[in-house]
């Protein structure tokens, strides 16, 4: 009784694999299937739409027909992996029409098994990103320019604002000009640090974010960083127990930026006058470093999540744009290190780093 009102009637095996193909010719998406030899197996009216080849003229045909000759070896090394288990998920790459046009796609696929679970053949669904292509593109040239022009009116304002402070100081008489100055000097240094975050990631996204590799003593940087946001924060107590020399080939700026970073951001997501600790640990050919602070940490379920573009655990944060952590991942991964999080809400948050010794 229970068991027939679980599974009210249990459908012939035609049945299902007709309501499927049903499915499958009537979705938007474009569906289509091949064997494990990269023959097409399946192409439904949303394919023919989308590659202007009808159902007829594919089948038997190789994948090859609508992969651009530039995305051939990307293809073979696909299947390898479909082959191995790995998934295929929303990548985004380019395929062909039958007019030759070449676009912009992310597909997804799945593989087909037979009745013993064997891998006979894979089905892909297709979407069209063009448009989105072209609008990410557009955003990310605005975004370029717009950081690129405030740069330079910035920079004199800086240099101006540095000047009168250095006048006054010497001066030494007019305390309320001074601390105004200060302000200015403070805040134009934040605005600074926002644009180079946008020009940084435009950077990433043209692929241009280049890295100059020189010897680096890894030690005597995070003692340096660590004097230096000292002077800037004197609302933490930010300690590094120093060890001995450690060597690494790395960006020496790059390095900085991402602990300026990591430091910045215990600052501003912990209370005031909590500690901030930095340590650095050796393993094997690797050298970890860890920023810890006491703050409001990070939930489980988003730890992964920050270190994406823009990015914010709250948001419309008004502490910056969501990008440093991604921009200091990207630093780290073109160092061949790893950066990840270990956190728990109300007891804070341990940001870790590693990279290669020499
Ligand atoms: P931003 O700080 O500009 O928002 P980030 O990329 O540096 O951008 O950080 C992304 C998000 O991760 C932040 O908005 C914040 O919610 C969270 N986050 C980063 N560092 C910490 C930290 N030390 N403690 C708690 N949350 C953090």
């Amino acid at each position: 009784m229970l068991h027939s009102a679980i599974h009210p009637q249990s459908k012939t095996e035609s049945e299902v694999q007709s309501r499927l193909d049903f499915l499958v010719r009537s979705s938007n998406d474009a569906i289509t299937g091949t064997d494990i030899n990269r023959e097409i197996t399946l192409w439904n009216p949303a394919a023919e739409k989308l590659y202007g080849y009808t159902e007829e003229e594919v089948l038997g045909q190789s994948i090859d027909l609508i992969v651009p000759k530039e995305r051939k070896k990307e293809v073979l090394k696909m299947f390898k992996d479909l082959a191995n288990g790995k998934l295929v998920s929303d990548f985004a790459t380019k395929r062909m029409r039958k007019d030759g046009t070449i676009f912009d796609v992310a597909i997804t696929i799945s593989p087909i098994k037979n009745d013993f679970g064997q891998v006979i053949g894979f089905s892909t669904i297709t979407r069209d990103i063009t448009e989105h292509k072209k609008i990410e593109d557009l955003k990310a040239e605005f975004l370029s320019t717009a950081a690129h022009e405030l740069r330079t009116p910035l920079t004199t304002l800086k240099l101006i604002s540095e000047s009168h402070l250095r006048k006054y100081k010497k001066l030494g008489k007019d305390q309320i000009k001074l601390s105004e100055l200060n302000l200015i000097n403070t805040e134009l240094s934040k605005l600074n640090l926002l644009i180079n975050d946008l020009l940084d990631d435009s950077r990433i996204e043209t692929g241009k974010l280049y890295m100059r590799f020189a010897p680096v003593d890894l030690n005597r940087l995070i003692q340096t960083v660590v004097r230096k946001m000292k002077v800037i924060n004197k609302n933490h107590n930010i300690l590094y127990k120093k060890s001995k020399e450690i060597s690494i080939i790395g960006d020496v700026s790059r390095i900085e930026q991402v602990l300026v970073n990591l430091i910045s951001n215990a600052a501003k997501y912990s209370p005031i006058f909590s500690t901030i600790t930095l340590r650095s640990e050796k393993l094997n050919d690797k050298i970890k470093v860890s920023v810890i602070d006491e703050g409001q940490g990070i939930p489980i379920e988003k730890q992964k999540l920050i270190f994406d573009r823009f990015y914010q655990v709250k948001e419309k944060s008004n502490k910056g744009f969501g990008l440093g952590l991604y921009i200091s991942k990207e630093i780290v991964n073109a160092h061949k290190g790893k950066m990840w999080v270990e956190s728990r809400v109300g007891k804070g948050s341990t940001f870790n780093f590693t990279l290669h010794l020499i």
